[in-house]
């Protein structure tokens, strides 16, 4: 599925994928939230991006934990932490690692989501980025169960993540910023949940280059 060199080109893509979508997750952020989850990722990522260089020849480990790491000090915000801490765990998970298959993949997304619910104290259904995220790790293990290839079983992670994002309409938050608002925040689509739905797509684009 990746090794090294594919990781990196993986990460350099997210960062250019959260750069053009800045303005639409700032933007969705401002109903529910304080207008600043693009802006937040955008700089979080930028960062990334020349740490990248740098992690040329390393292992899963030390490239997702180094991810992790720049995102807890550069982005303000719940989700700096939050996705933080989601490399970061994904990273331990997969160290040492110099390649990966879709087992390794999903062992480390598994890593991740539980890596949010425990910083964040959350769990699906209360209109975070755990609404994608669950349902699209739930998508990927069914699909690898049934033997599917990487590719398969990353265009139904995405499936279920934008349909998990898009069921955050339907949601009353009760964790971070946005439960301050309530019932008021019905009808608007979470920007974290929108978020990781992008990079999930980076993910499997990267695995099915378009020819
Ligand atoms: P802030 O809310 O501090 O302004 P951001 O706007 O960057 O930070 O990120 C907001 C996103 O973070 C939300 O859309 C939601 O997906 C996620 N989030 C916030 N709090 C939590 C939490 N406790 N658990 C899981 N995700 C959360
Ligand atoms: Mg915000």
């Amino acid at each position: 599925m990746a090794d090294g060199k594919r990781m990196l080109s993986i990460l350099y893509k997210i960062a250019e994928k959260i750069e053009e979508q800045k303005d639409y997750l700032t933007e969705l952020d401002q109903p529910i939230g304080d207008s600043d989850h693009g802006i937040n990722l955008a700089r979080g990522f930028g960062e990334v991006e020349k740490k990248l260089p740098s992690l040329e020849g390393k292992d899963m480990g030390t490239i997702l934990k180094t991810v992790g790491m720049t995102l807890v000090s550069t982005v303000g915000g719940a989700s700096g932490p939050l996705y933080g801490s989601a490399f970061m765990k994904m990273g331990m998970a997969l160290a040492g690692k110099m390649e990966i298959g879709t087992d390794e993949f999903l062992t480390g997304m598994d890593a991740a989501v539980e890596a949010v619910k425990m910083r964040g104290k959350a769990d699906v259904e209360e209109a975070t980025m755990l609404d994608a995220m669950v349902p699209a790790l739930d998508a990927m293990r069914k699909k690898a169960v049934e033997g599917a290839e990487a590719r398969a079983v990353l265009e139904a992670g995405c499936e279920a993540s934008w349909k998990g994002a898009e069921h955050t309409k339907d949601l009353i938050a009760t964790k971070g910023r946005a439960s301050y608002v309530g019932e008021r925040g019905l009808g608007h689509q979470d920007p974290g949940a929108t978020s990781f739905s992008f990079m999930l797509e980076v993910v499997k684009d990267a695995l099915c280059p378009v020819s």
